[in-house]
């Protein structure tokens, strides 16, 4: 089992456009078990290869400590084919500590990607999961759940931050 440190806003690797997986996807199987690792152990119910660290267009979900669903899964590659009907949702994210945020989300959604057998695959979506999907697919895009908020809170959020990293520094 290995835990991977998780990357923190405002790390620019977290901005980034992350680049789509080519080859054998079987390549990745360590990476996705350490990713696995990593989001169970923090808590949380999904988390993104920027979120470790590498720009690559892979996450993982695993929304069923919550609510009924298909259990632990891979995306590589993933994209959105279809989205329908507007929710609002309180979201964590496990890059930007101490956080929530109302984040405007498609309710049902149906999403594409490639499992590491290099199948692709599509999943329907309601509820946590549905919201899940969205979160982790725009952290691959370099989208943030702070980028949401107003500059104001934003700029007192990493003020905090900094403060917090210089406590743990010194
Ligand atoms: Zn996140």
């Amino acid at each position: 089992m290995s835990v991977l440190p998780i990357v923190k806003y405002p790390d620019p690797r977290l901005k980034k456009l992350s680049r789509p997986v080519e080859g054998d996807p079987a390549s990745l199987r360590e990476l996705v078990r350490d990713m696995f690792d990593t989001m169970y152990d923090a808590p949380g119910v999904g988390l993104a290869a920027p979120q470790v660290g590498l720009n690559l267009r892979i996450f993982v979900v695993d929304v069923s400590s919550h609510e009924e669903g298909p259990g632990p899964m891979v995306f590589i590659n993933p994209e959105l084919v279809q989205g329908e009907g507007r929710i609002l949702w309180e979201e964590g994210c496990l890059s930007v500590p101490d956080m929530m945020v109302q984040v405007p989300r498609m309710e049902r959604v149906v999403m594409e990607g490639t499992d590491l057998e290099g199948r692709r695959f599509r999943v329907e979506a309601t509820g946590l999961l549905a919201i899940a999907l969205q979160h982790e697919l725009d952290h691959l895009d370099g989208k943030l759940i702070i980028d949401r908020v107003s500059p104001l809170k934003r700029e007192l959020y990493r003020k905090k931050r900094a403060r917090e990293s210089a406590r743990m520094a010194g």
